[in-house]
């Protein structure tokens, strides 16, 4: 995905200084800078190396975060997803196995893409796996599962191995974890899970398309509407994070504003930490499409700071850092438990939590 840029907030509002005032500027100045150390100094405190991760509270057991790291490890031993990889191609087929064996049928969207390199053709495919596709309540639950060609962010070997832990593997573990719990919904729910691939068939920054495979789905939803819509969808993206803390996504609360909040909601009602109902960062993720074109409401669960919030804090994002030991089953465990708790809420039947 992409970051367009960090939500403003209020107590961060630009000042405007005309230039006819210098003395305004300098002042301004000092007061950024002292405003910034204050900052910095809190972080520093609040955050010392290999702080704990703060989550929810007690996770129930039938959520197993050794099991979601498990399948996070899986994932990354298969090395490199890269769309059109052998590496992708294993992943595809494992999964496929793997869904049909909790009861998914799955099926795949597949087309064609261009190399941006060398123009050879490159094939690209969503995987779509469904449980009670009749019921008349239908969610859609995504992630991608492709990885960045290169940890092009990454200030030592921009060129060298990325094996996207948390951007790639994360949401496609907590899918797998969440997976477990579909084949007993209430009566009147169903659910799609969906991997997009091509999100990242990024080999240049700012030459080549991103979410190739959302928008593909999106376009496709828009074209051959099916039976029974969607209402709603979640998109989970980088939710590995071993300190986890999950804002609004600026997107998703323009786009998607209740499903957004009843999601925090309901994360508020289970305690714990992990999710903030404030404003931060505006992200250009897989949900785009999905609200965009096929008006599906969906909201984007992701923790974009990695490792942590924070004035000064390193980011492991599209670096050689992105790895399985800077992730926690215990977040993964999580998000699937608030994910599937609020998707038990949008049932009309009674039933008690499960
Ligand atoms: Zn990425």
């Amino acid at each position: 995905m992409k970051r367009i840029r960090e939500a403003i907030r209020d107590d961060q509002a630009p000042t405007r200084v005309s230039a006819s005032k210098p003395w305004a500027l300098i002042v301004v100045t000092l007061i950024f800078a002292g405003f910034v150390l204050v900052r910095f100094v809190a972080f520093r405190q609040t955050q010392p190396d290999g702080v704990g991760n703060q989550v929810m509270a007690q996770v129930p057991n039938r959520y197993q975060p050794e099991r979601a790291m498990r399948y996070l490890q899986e994932i990354c031993k298969i090395g490199p997803r890269v769309t059109g990889s052998p590496g992708m191609q294993r992943q595809r087929d494992a999964l496929a196995r793997f869904f049909q064996e909790l009861g998914g049928t799955v099926t795949f969207q597949n087309f064609e893409i261009r190399h941006p390199e060398n123009g050879e053709s490159v094939p690209v495919s969503n995987l779509i796996a469904t449980w009670h596709p009749n019921r008349p309540k239908r969610f859609l639950l995504c992630a991608h599962y492709d990885t960045r060609p290169y940890p092009d962010s990454d200030r030592r070997n921009p060129k060298g191995y990325f094996v996207g832990a948390n951007d790639g593997g994360s949401g496609v573990a907590a899918l797998m974890e969440l997976s477990h719990h579909l084949r007993d919904l209430p009566d009147d729910l169903g659910v799609d899970i969906v991997l997009f691939d091509a999100e990242e068939f990024v080999w240049l920054q700012d030459r080549d398309d991103y979410f190739l495979g959302s928008k593909f789905f999106a376009q496709k939803y828009l074209a051959e509407p099916p039976a029974i819509p969607y209402q709603s969808g979640v998109l989970l993206d980088m939710v590995g994070d071993r300190e986890l803390k999950i804002y609004y996504e600026g997107n998703s609360l323009k786009y998607a504003r209740e499903v957004t909040t009843g999601i925090f909601r309901t994360a508020r009602s289970l305690g714990g930490s992990a999710f903030v109902p404030r404003r931060r960062h505006v992200i250009q993720d897989a949900h785009w499409p999905l609200n965009e074109i096929a008006r599906i409401p969906t909201t984007d669960l992701i923790d974009f700071d990695y490792p942590r919030p924070g004035f000064g804090a390193p980011s492991y994002w599209h670096t050689e850092q992105d790895v399985p030991a800077n992730c926690s089953g215990q977040s993964l465990a999580t998000v699937v438990w608030v994910v599937h708790q609020w998707l038990l809420e949008q049932s009309d039947e009674l039933t008690p939590k499960g």
